[in-house]
Protein backbone atom coordinates (compact mmCIF):
# COMPACT_ATOMS: atom_id res chain seq x y z
CA UNK A 1 0.00 0.00 0.00
CA UNK A 2 1.39 3.47 -0.71
CA UNK A 3 2.21 5.97 1.35
CA UNK A 4 1.11 9.76 0.84
CA UNK A 5 3.62 11.42 -0.59
CA UNK A 6 6.57 12.65 1.10
CA UNK A 7 9.86 14.84 1.48
CA UNK A 8 12.41 13.15 3.46
CA UNK A 9 15.48 15.34 3.88
CA UNK A 10 18.18 12.92 5.47
CA UNK A 11 20.56 14.73 7.57
CA UNK A 12 23.68 12.84 7.14
CA UNK A 13 22.80 11.71 4.25
CA UNK A 14 26.45 11.28 2.95
CA UNK A 15 27.11 8.61 6.13
CA UNK A 16 27.67 4.81 6.62
CA UNK A 17 23.81 4.62 7.82
CA UNK A 18 22.70 6.41 5.01
CA UNK A 19 24.52 4.47 1.96
CA UNK A 20 24.04 1.21 3.96
CA UNK A 21 20.89 0.87 5.37
CA UNK A 22 18.56 3.97 4.51
CA UNK A 23 18.46 4.61 1.00
CA UNK A 24 18.85 1.31 -0.03
CA UNK A 25 16.01 0.41 1.88
CA UNK A 26 14.24 3.54 0.11
CA UNK A 27 14.90 2.35 -3.43
CA UNK A 28 13.23 -1.02 -2.29
CA UNK A 29 10.31 0.30 -1.49
CA UNK A 30 10.19 2.64 -4.33
CA UNK A 31 10.94 -0.57 -6.47
CA UNK A 32 7.85 -2.49 -4.35
CA UNK A 33 5.37 0.77 -5.55
CA UNK A 34 5.16 2.11 -1.64
CA UNK A 35 7.05 5.14 -2.52
CA UNK A 36 4.87 7.75 -4.24
CA UNK A 37 6.80 8.79 -7.69
CA UNK A 38 6.15 12.32 -6.65
CA UNK A 39 7.86 11.64 -3.17
CA UNK A 40 11.44 13.52 -2.79
CA UNK A 41 14.42 12.48 -1.15
CA UNK A 42 16.78 15.14 0.36
CA UNK A 43 20.36 14.59 1.04
CA UNK A 44 21.91 16.75 3.56
CA UNK A 45 25.30 17.05 5.18
CA UNK A 46 28.37 19.75 5.53
CA UNK A 47 30.07 18.90 2.27
CA UNK A 48 29.37 20.49 -0.73
CA UNK A 49 27.90 18.10 -3.47
CA UNK A 50 25.29 18.95 -6.85
CA UNK A 51 22.15 16.85 -6.93
CA UNK A 52 23.83 15.08 -9.92
CA UNK A 53 27.39 14.07 -7.78
CA UNK A 54 24.64 13.47 -4.46
CA UNK A 55 22.93 11.08 -7.44
CA UNK A 56 25.81 9.31 -7.90
CA UNK A 57 27.04 8.82 -3.88
CA UNK A 58 23.56 6.83 -3.40
CA UNK A 59 23.70 4.89 -6.92
CA UNK A 60 27.12 3.69 -5.51
CA UNK A 61 25.78 2.82 -2.27
CA UNK A 62 22.64 0.83 -3.79
CA UNK A 63 25.76 -0.79 -5.88
CA UNK A 64 27.57 -1.74 -3.08
CA UNK A 65 25.11 -2.18 -0.43
CA UNK A 66 21.72 -3.09 -2.57
CA UNK A 67 20.09 -6.78 -3.21
CA UNK A 68 19.38 -7.71 -6.53
CA UNK A 69 17.48 -5.10 -7.38
CA UNK A 70 20.57 -3.00 -8.02
CA UNK A 71 20.32 -4.37 -11.40
CA UNK A 72 17.04 -2.71 -12.24
CA UNK A 73 18.39 -0.06 -13.95
CA UNK A 74 15.06 1.63 -15.21
CA UNK A 75 14.02 1.78 -11.62
CA UNK A 76 17.09 3.02 -10.31
CA UNK A 77 17.11 5.89 -12.64
CA UNK A 78 13.48 7.18 -11.85
CA UNK A 79 14.50 6.46 -8.33
CA UNK A 80 17.87 8.95 -8.53
CA UNK A 81 15.79 11.03 -10.14
CA UNK A 82 13.88 11.54 -7.00
CA UNK A 83 16.97 12.48 -5.23
CA UNK A 84 18.33 16.01 -4.77
CA UNK A 85 20.67 17.68 -2.18
CA UNK A 86 21.47 20.46 -0.32
CA UNK A 87 24.73 21.09 1.66
CA UNK A 88 23.29 22.61 5.74
CA UNK A 89 25.65 22.44 8.82
CA UNK A 90 23.42 21.06 11.45
CA UNK A 91 25.32 23.15 13.93
CA UNK A 92 25.85 26.27 12.44
CA UNK A 93 23.33 28.58 10.20
CA UNK A 94 24.64 27.88 6.56
CA UNK A 95 22.34 26.37 3.96
CA UNK A 96 18.86 26.72 6.11
CA UNK A 97 17.96 29.20 3.91
CA UNK A 98 17.69 26.89 0.94
CA UNK A 99 16.72 24.39 2.49
CA UNK A 100 13.65 26.18 3.40
CA UNK A 101 13.26 26.98 -0.14
CA UNK A 102 13.35 23.55 -1.39
CA UNK A 103 10.15 22.10 0.95
CA UNK A 104 7.13 21.63 -0.60
CA UNK A 105 3.83 22.36 0.78
CA UNK A 106 1.32 19.51 0.50
CA UNK A 107 3.46 16.70 1.31
CA UNK A 108 4.66 15.20 4.32
CA UNK A 109 8.01 16.65 5.87
CA UNK A 110 9.94 14.15 7.87
CA UNK A 111 13.52 14.89 8.87
CA UNK A 112 16.21 12.02 9.87
CA UNK A 113 18.36 12.42 11.74
CA UNK A 114 21.50 10.43 10.53
CA UNK A 115 24.16 12.20 12.53
CA UNK A 116 26.15 12.04 15.39
CA UNK A 117 23.86 12.41 18.63
CA UNK A 118 25.53 15.65 19.81
CA UNK A 119 23.80 17.39 16.83
CA UNK A 120 20.05 16.15 17.49
CA UNK A 121 19.35 18.99 19.87
CA UNK A 122 21.13 21.09 17.17
CA UNK A 123 19.33 20.15 14.13
CA UNK A 124 15.45 20.20 15.85
CA UNK A 125 16.33 23.85 17.23
CA UNK A 126 17.10 24.82 13.64
CA UNK A 127 14.48 22.89 12.09
CA UNK A 128 11.84 24.80 13.74
CA UNK A 129 13.91 28.74 14.36
CA UNK A 130 14.06 28.58 10.34
CA UNK A 131 10.71 26.92 9.76
CA UNK A 132 11.64 24.44 7.61
CA UNK A 133 9.57 21.58 9.54
CA UNK A 134 5.36 22.15 10.07
CA UNK A 135 2.92 21.43 12.44
CA UNK A 136 2.50 17.52 10.64
CA UNK A 137 6.65 17.39 9.99
CA UNK A 138 8.14 14.07 11.83
CA UNK A 139 11.63 14.09 12.98
CA UNK A 140 13.12 10.40 13.01
CA UNK A 141 15.61 10.23 15.51
CA UNK A 142 18.75 7.59 15.67
CA UNK A 143 20.30 6.04 18.56
CA UNK A 144 22.20 6.73 20.99
CA UNK A 145 19.56 8.27 22.84
CA UNK A 146 21.24 10.04 25.62
CA UNK A 147 24.03 8.01 27.61
CA UNK A 148 22.32 7.66 30.77
CA UNK A 149 18.94 8.93 32.41
CA UNK A 150 19.77 12.56 32.98
CA UNK A 151 21.45 13.77 28.96
CA UNK A 152 17.93 11.44 27.75
CA UNK A 153 15.91 13.24 29.68
CA UNK A 154 17.48 16.39 28.25
CA UNK A 155 17.54 15.43 24.77
CA UNK A 156 13.92 14.52 25.39
CA UNK A 157 13.06 18.30 26.54
CA UNK A 158 14.99 19.64 23.87
CA UNK A 159 13.11 17.70 21.10
CA UNK A 160 10.03 18.16 22.76
CA UNK A 161 11.04 22.10 23.18
CA UNK A 162 10.47 22.46 18.97
CA UNK A 163 8.43 19.21 17.98
CA UNK A 164 5.48 16.85 20.09
CA UNK A 165 5.82 13.74 21.32
CA UNK A 166 3.63 12.53 18.09
CA UNK A 167 6.04 13.98 15.64
CA UNK A 168 9.26 12.37 17.27
CA UNK A 169 10.01 8.66 15.68
CA UNK A 170 12.96 7.23 17.75
CA UNK A 171 14.70 4.35 16.13
CA UNK A 172 15.30 0.93 17.66
CA UNK A 173 15.64 -1.18 14.01
CA UNK A 174 15.17 -4.40 16.39
CA UNK A 175 11.24 -3.29 16.14
CA UNK A 176 11.57 -2.89 12.49
CA UNK A 177 12.14 -6.49 11.92
CA UNK A 178 9.32 -8.92 11.04
CA UNK A 179 9.52 -11.61 13.68
CA UNK A 180 9.72 -8.85 16.34
CA UNK A 181 6.29 -8.35 15.30
CA UNK A 182 5.61 -11.94 14.82
CA UNK A 183 5.75 -11.80 18.60
CA UNK A 184 2.88 -9.83 18.92
CA UNK A 185 1.35 -11.69 16.54
CA UNK A 186 1.86 -15.37 18.26
CA UNK A 187 1.09 -13.98 21.33
CA UNK A 188 -2.15 -12.28 20.69
CA UNK A 189 -3.07 -13.91 17.58
CA UNK A 190 -3.45 -17.62 19.23
CA UNK A 191 -5.21 -19.25 21.75
CA UNK A 192 -2.37 -22.01 22.12
CA UNK A 193 0.04 -19.29 24.03
CA UNK A 194 -0.84 -16.50 26.11
CA UNK A 195 -3.20 -19.24 28.55
CA UNK A 196 0.66 -20.49 29.33
CA UNK A 197 2.13 -17.33 29.05
CA UNK A 198 2.78 -16.96 33.26
CA UNK A 199 4.81 -18.39 35.90
CA UNK A 200 2.68 -21.39 36.28
CA UNK A 201 4.25 -22.56 32.77
CA UNK A 202 7.18 -20.89 32.33
CA UNK A 203 10.22 -21.41 33.98
CA UNK A 204 12.84 -18.71 32.32
CA UNK A 205 13.23 -16.82 29.28
CA UNK A 206 16.51 -16.30 27.48
CA UNK A 207 17.46 -13.38 25.35
CA UNK A 208 20.26 -13.70 23.40
CA UNK A 209 22.02 -10.98 20.74
CA UNK A 210 25.23 -12.27 19.48
CA UNK A 211 27.70 -10.74 17.07
CA UNK A 212 30.85 -11.85 15.57
CA UNK A 213 32.11 -8.57 14.74
CA UNK A 214 34.55 -6.66 17.42
CA UNK A 215 34.48 -2.88 17.30
CA UNK A 216 36.65 -2.69 14.49
CA UNK A 217 36.81 0.72 12.88
CA UNK A 218 34.28 2.22 15.43
CA UNK A 219 36.28 1.23 18.62
CA UNK A 220 36.89 5.22 20.28
CA UNK A 221 33.12 5.56 20.07
CA UNK A 222 32.32 2.21 21.49
CA UNK A 223 34.70 2.37 24.35
CA UNK A 224 32.85 5.35 25.67
CA UNK A 225 29.32 3.41 25.45
CA UNK A 226 29.98 -0.29 25.90
CA UNK A 227 27.57 -3.41 25.63
CA UNK A 228 25.23 -2.23 28.46
CA UNK A 229 24.41 0.89 26.87
CA UNK A 230 24.88 0.21 23.20
CA UNK A 231 23.02 -3.28 23.07
CA UNK A 232 21.12 -3.96 26.37
CA UNK A 233 19.83 -0.30 27.18
CA UNK A 234 18.42 -0.43 23.66
CA UNK A 235 17.43 -3.64 21.95
CA UNK A 236 17.21 -5.80 24.52
CA UNK A 237 15.18 -4.21 26.77
CA UNK A 238 12.88 -3.71 23.87
CA UNK A 239 12.85 -7.20 23.31
CA UNK A 240 11.86 -8.18 26.97
CA UNK A 241 9.43 -5.46 26.89
CA UNK A 242 7.69 -7.29 23.93
CA UNK A 243 7.59 -10.97 25.72
CA UNK A 244 6.77 -9.34 29.00
CA UNK A 245 3.97 -7.16 28.20
CA UNK A 246 0.54 -7.41 29.35
CA UNK A 247 -2.02 -7.57 26.41
CA UNK A 248 -2.77 -4.24 25.04
CA UNK A 249 -6.32 -3.08 24.79
CA UNK A 250 -5.53 -2.83 20.50
CA UNK A 251 -2.93 -2.68 18.69
CA UNK A 252 -2.08 1.25 18.59
CA UNK A 253 1.06 3.04 19.42
CA UNK A 254 0.38 4.37 22.90
CA UNK A 255 -1.63 1.17 24.25
CA UNK A 256 1.33 -1.05 22.92
CA UNK A 257 3.97 1.29 24.89
CA UNK A 258 2.11 2.03 27.67
CA UNK A 259 2.13 -1.67 28.46
CA UNK A 260 5.97 -1.59 27.20
CA UNK A 261 6.31 0.94 29.87
CA UNK A 262 4.86 -0.81 32.99
CA UNK A 263 7.45 -3.69 32.27
CA UNK A 264 10.28 -1.72 32.33
CA UNK A 265 8.36 -0.06 35.50
CA UNK A 266 8.11 -3.34 37.34
CA UNK A 267 12.05 -4.32 36.66
CA UNK A 268 13.80 -5.19 39.93
CA UNK A 269 17.47 -3.42 40.48
CA UNK A 270 19.85 -5.94 39.30
CA UNK A 271 21.84 -7.74 41.66
CA UNK A 272 25.52 -7.51 41.54
CA UNK A 273 25.72 -11.03 41.42
CA UNK A 274 23.95 -11.44 38.51
CA UNK A 275 26.15 -9.38 36.35
CA UNK A 276 28.75 -10.44 34.11
CA UNK A 277 30.71 -7.92 32.53
CA UNK A 278 33.49 -9.27 29.23
CA UNK A 279 36.01 -7.94 27.16
CA UNK A 280 36.92 -9.84 23.92
CA UNK A 281 40.92 -10.73 24.51
CA UNK A 282 43.45 -11.53 21.79
CA UNK A 283 43.20 -14.47 19.80
CA UNK A 284 45.24 -17.19 19.55
CA UNK A 285 46.36 -16.31 16.17
CA UNK A 286 47.59 -12.84 17.13
CA UNK A 287 44.06 -11.15 16.47
CA UNK A 288 43.62 -7.56 17.98
CA UNK A 289 42.06 -7.98 21.16
CA UNK A 290 39.53 -5.59 22.61
CA UNK A 291 41.27 -3.50 23.96
CA UNK A 292 43.85 -2.42 20.86
CA UNK A 293 40.64 -2.45 18.40
CA UNK A 294 39.28 0.45 21.18
CA UNK A 295 42.89 1.92 20.99
CA UNK A 296 43.27 1.74 24.89
CA UNK A 297 45.11 -0.60 26.38
CA UNK A 298 43.98 -0.08 30.04
CA UNK A 299 39.77 0.20 28.91
CA UNK A 300 37.82 -1.23 31.70
CA UNK A 301 34.73 -1.30 28.64
CA UNK A 302 32.99 -3.68 28.47
CA UNK A 303 31.95 -5.82 24.63
CA UNK A 304 29.60 -8.53 26.45
CA UNK A 305 27.60 -8.37 28.85
CA UNK A 306 25.29 -11.22 30.77
CA UNK A 307 22.71 -10.60 33.66
CA UNK A 308 19.66 -12.51 35.24
CA UNK A 309 16.63 -9.86 35.67
CA UNK A 310 13.27 -10.44 37.19
CA UNK A 311 9.81 -8.77 36.70
CA UNK A 312 7.76 -8.10 40.05
CA UNK A 313 4.33 -8.40 39.26
CA UNK A 314 2.16 -11.32 39.36
CA UNK A 315 2.66 -12.52 35.48
CA UNK A 316 6.39 -12.90 36.30
CA UNK A 317 6.65 -13.52 40.23
CA UNK A 318 9.74 -16.40 40.60
CA UNK A 319 10.68 -16.27 36.49
CA UNK A 320 14.09 -15.51 35.98
CA UNK A 321 14.67 -13.49 32.53
CA UNK A 322 18.39 -14.21 31.55
CA UNK A 323 19.87 -11.60 28.79
CA UNK A 324 23.24 -11.60 26.89
CA UNK A 325 24.92 -9.73 24.29
CA UNK A 326 28.49 -9.53 23.63
CA UNK A 327 31.11 -8.92 20.36
CA UNK A 328 33.19 -11.44 18.86
CA UNK A 329 30.95 -14.35 19.89
CA UNK A 330 31.01 -17.86 17.95
CA UNK A 331 27.94 -16.90 15.70
CA UNK A 332 25.63 -14.70 14.50
CA UNK A 333 22.65 -15.21 16.56
CA UNK A 334 20.02 -13.03 17.73
CA UNK A 335 16.52 -15.32 19.51
CA UNK A 336 14.59 -14.79 22.66
CA UNK A 337 14.34 -18.89 24.03
CA UNK A 338 10.72 -19.01 25.85
CA UNK A 339 11.67 -21.90 27.92
CA UNK A 340 8.59 -24.00 29.46
CA UNK A 341 8.52 -26.19 32.98
CA UNK A 342 9.46 -29.64 33.15
CA UNK A 343 6.96 -31.72 32.53
CA UNK A 344 5.34 -32.50 36.23
CA UNK A 345 5.03 -36.16 35.62
CA UNK A 346 5.95 -38.49 32.94
CA UNK A 347 4.23 -42.13 32.16
CA UNK A 348 6.42 -43.45 30.32
CA UNK A 349 8.67 -45.95 31.97
CA UNK A 350 12.26 -45.40 32.06
CA UNK A 351 12.50 -42.08 30.26
CA UNK A 352 14.60 -40.18 32.70
CA UNK A 353 15.84 -37.44 30.68
CA UNK A 354 13.91 -34.18 31.05
CA UNK A 355 11.95 -33.21 28.50
CA UNK A 356 11.10 -29.17 28.19
CA UNK A 357 8.77 -27.64 25.26
CA UNK A 358 10.98 -24.28 24.37
CA UNK A 359 9.74 -21.65 22.30
CA UNK A 360 12.29 -19.47 20.05
CA UNK A 361 11.89 -16.65 18.16
CA UNK A 362 14.63 -16.42 16.11
CA UNK A 363 15.56 -13.05 15.06
CA UNK A 364 18.70 -14.12 12.73
CA UNK A 365 19.95 -15.92 10.95
CA UNK A 366 16.77 -16.96 9.36
CA UNK A 367 14.03 -15.59 10.47
CA UNK A 368 11.97 -18.03 12.12
CA UNK A 369 10.20 -19.80 14.95
CA UNK A 370 10.39 -23.05 16.42
CA UNK A 371 8.87 -25.14 19.25
CA UNK A 372 10.68 -27.86 20.66
CA UNK A 373 8.32 -30.47 21.44
CA UNK A 374 8.64 -34.11 22.40
CA UNK A 375 7.78 -37.21 20.21
CA UNK A 376 8.30 -40.73 20.33
CA UNK A 377 11.48 -41.59 18.33
CA UNK A 378 10.67 -43.50 15.21
CA UNK A 379 11.43 -47.22 14.54
CA UNK A 380 10.34 -50.49 17.41
CA UNK A 381 12.12 -49.06 19.95
CA UNK A 382 9.18 -49.15 22.24
CA UNK A 383 8.19 -45.71 23.74
CA UNK A 384 11.06 -43.28 23.62
CA UNK A 385 10.83 -39.88 23.45
CA UNK A 386 12.97 -37.75 21.72
CA UNK A 387 12.56 -33.37 21.05
CA UNK A 388 12.48 -32.30 17.59
CA UNK A 389 11.79 -28.38 16.57
CA UNK A 390 8.64 -27.66 15.09
CA UNK A 391 10.47 -25.51 12.79
CA UNK A 392 8.79 -22.41 11.16
CA UNK A 393 11.66 -20.57 8.76
CA UNK A 394 9.23 -17.80 7.62
CA UNK A 395 11.51 -18.13 3.84
CA UNK A 396 10.38 -21.57 3.54
CA UNK A 397 6.24 -21.33 4.68
CA UNK A 398 5.54 -18.12 2.84
CA UNK A 399 7.72 -19.03 -0.20
CA UNK A 400 8.11 -16.29 -2.76
CA UNK A 401 5.85 -13.57 -0.55
CA UNK A 402 8.53 -14.21 1.75
CA UNK A 403 11.01 -12.10 -0.02
CA UNK A 404 9.29 -9.04 -0.28
CA UNK A 405 9.34 -8.88 3.51
CA UNK A 406 11.05 -5.00 3.68
CA UNK A 407 13.79 -5.11 6.02
CA UNK A 408 14.07 -3.38 9.25
CA UNK A 409 15.09 0.26 8.08
CA UNK A 410 12.42 0.47 5.34
CA UNK A 411 9.16 -0.86 7.76
CA UNK A 412 9.75 2.26 10.12
CA UNK A 413 10.49 4.50 7.52
CA UNK A 414 7.12 3.87 6.00
CA UNK A 415 5.87 3.66 9.24
CA UNK A 416 7.07 7.46 9.80
CA UNK A 417 5.24 8.09 6.37
CA UNK A 418 1.98 6.49 8.18
CA UNK A 419 2.11 8.43 10.72
CA UNK A 420 2.34 4.92 13.10
CA UNK A 421 4.55 5.14 15.70
CA UNK A 422 3.92 1.65 17.58
CA UNK A 423 7.19 0.81 16.56
CA UNK A 424 8.97 3.44 17.43
CA UNK A 425 9.92 4.21 21.86
CA UNK A 426 8.28 7.01 23.14
CA UNK A 427 10.26 9.31 25.60
CA UNK A 428 9.17 7.70 28.81
CA UNK A 429 10.24 4.45 27.87
CA UNK A 430 13.57 5.64 26.63
CA UNK A 431 14.18 7.15 29.90
CA UNK A 432 12.55 4.47 32.65
CA UNK A 433 15.08 1.96 30.47
CA UNK A 434 17.80 4.29 31.58
CA UNK A 435 16.76 4.49 34.79
CA UNK A 436 17.51 0.98 35.28
CA UNK A 437 20.52 0.53 33.27
CA UNK A 438 21.80 3.50 35.16
CA UNK A 439 22.86 1.77 38.36
CA UNK A 440 24.16 -0.90 37.01
CA UNK A 441 26.97 1.29 35.07
CA UNK A 442 27.42 3.51 38.45
CA UNK A 443 28.03 0.53 40.52
CA UNK A 444 30.73 -0.97 38.39
CA UNK A 445 32.43 2.52 37.84
CA UNK A 446 32.15 2.90 41.75
CA UNK A 447 33.68 -0.66 42.44
CA UNK A 448 36.29 0.24 39.00
CA UNK A 449 34.75 -3.59 37.48
CA UNK A 450 37.42 -4.73 35.76
CA UNK A 451 35.37 -6.84 32.86
CA UNK A 452 36.30 -10.69 32.49
CA UNK A 453 38.32 -11.65 29.29
CA UNK A 454 37.30 -13.92 27.12
CA UNK A 455 38.52 -15.60 24.12
CA UNK A 456 37.06 -14.67 20.72
CA UNK A 457 34.81 -17.26 18.89
CA UNK A 458 33.67 -18.30 22.47
CA UNK A 459 30.20 -17.70 24.02
CA UNK A 460 31.71 -15.74 26.42
CA UNK A 461 33.39 -15.45 29.44
CA UNK A 462 33.18 -18.61 32.00
CA UNK A 463 30.93 -16.53 34.13
CA UNK A 464 28.55 -16.09 31.89
CA UNK A 465 27.49 -19.65 31.67
CA UNK A 466 28.04 -20.06 35.93
CA UNK A 467 25.04 -17.00 35.93
CA UNK A 468 22.84 -19.98 34.45
CA UNK A 469 24.49 -23.05 36.29
CA UNK A 470 24.37 -21.85 39.95
CA UNK A 471 20.85 -21.90 39.16
CA UNK A 472 20.49 -25.25 37.58
CA UNK A 473 20.01 -23.73 34.24
CA UNK A 474 22.07 -23.72 30.86
CA UNK A 475 21.82 -21.31 28.01
CA UNK A 476 21.44 -22.29 24.96
CA UNK A 477 24.17 -22.83 22.32
CA UNK A 478 25.09 -19.89 20.19
CA UNK A 479 24.97 -21.41 16.71
P1 LIG B 1 28.84 8.85 9.75
O1 LIG B 1 29.93 9.52 10.48
O2 LIG B 1 29.19 7.83 8.72
O3 LIG B 1 27.96 9.95 9.01
C1 LIG B 1 27.63 11.18 9.60
C2 LIG B 1 27.01 12.10 8.58
O4 LIG B 1 26.74 13.35 9.20
C3 LIG B 1 27.90 12.41 7.36
O5 LIG B 1 27.07 12.47 6.23
C4 LIG B 1 28.45 13.79 7.71
O6 LIG B 1 28.78 14.52 6.55
C5 LIG B 1 27.27 14.41 8.41
N1 LIG B 1 27.62 15.51 9.31
C6 LIG B 1 28.56 15.54 10.28
N2 LIG B 1 28.59 16.76 10.88
C7 LIG B 1 27.64 17.50 10.28
C8 LIG B 1 27.18 18.85 10.47
N3 LIG B 1 27.69 19.67 11.37
N4 LIG B 1 26.18 19.27 9.66
C9 LIG B 1 25.65 18.45 8.72
N5 LIG B 1 26.04 17.19 8.52
C10 LIG B 1 27.01 16.73 9.28
O7 LIG B 1 27.86 8.25 10.86
P2 LIG B 1 26.79 7.06 10.69
O8 LIG B 1 27.48 5.78 11.00
O9 LIG B 1 26.08 7.18 9.40
O10 LIG B 1 25.80 7.34 11.91
C11 LIG B 1 24.81 8.35 11.90
C12 LIG B 1 23.93 8.21 13.13
O11 LIG B 1 23.29 6.96 13.10
C13 LIG B 1 24.69 8.26 14.45
O12 LIG B 1 23.87 8.86 15.42
C14 LIG B 1 24.89 6.79 14.79
O13 LIG B 1 25.03 6.60 16.18
C15 LIG B 1 23.60 6.23 14.28
N6 LIG B 1 23.65 4.81 13.94
C16 LIG B 1 24.49 4.35 12.96
C17 LIG B 1 24.50 3.01 12.64
C18 LIG B 1 25.39 2.48 11.54
O14 LIG B 1 25.26 1.30 11.23
N7 LIG B 1 26.23 3.26 10.93
C19 LIG B 1 23.65 2.12 13.31
C20 LIG B 1 22.80 2.61 14.29
C21 LIG B 1 22.80 3.96 14.58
Amino acid sequence: IPVDPFDLVIFGGTGDLARRKILPGLFRRFRAGTMPEESRIIGSARSEHTDEEYRQIVSDAIAEFGGDEKDDKTNLDAFLGRLHYVRVDAAGDEGWEDLSALMRDGVIRAFYFSVGPSLFGALAERLHRHGVADDDSRIVVEKPFGRDLASARELNETLRSHFDEHQIYRIDHYLGKETVQNLMAIRFGNVLFEPLWNNHYIDHIQITVAETVGVEGRGAYYDKSGAMRDMVQNHLMQLLCLIAMEPPAMYEADAVRDEKLKVIRALQPVDYHHLVRGQYDQGTEGEPGYREDAGDPRSFTESFVALRCHINNWRWAGVPFYLRTGKKLKARTSEIAVVFQDLGHSIFEGDEKRHRNILVIRLQPNEGIDLQVTIKEPGPGGMRLIDVPLDMTFADALGPEAEDVPDAYERLIMDVFRGNQTLFMRGDEVEAAWAWTDPIIAGWEARGDVPKLYEPGTAGPDDSAMLLHRDNRRWRDIK
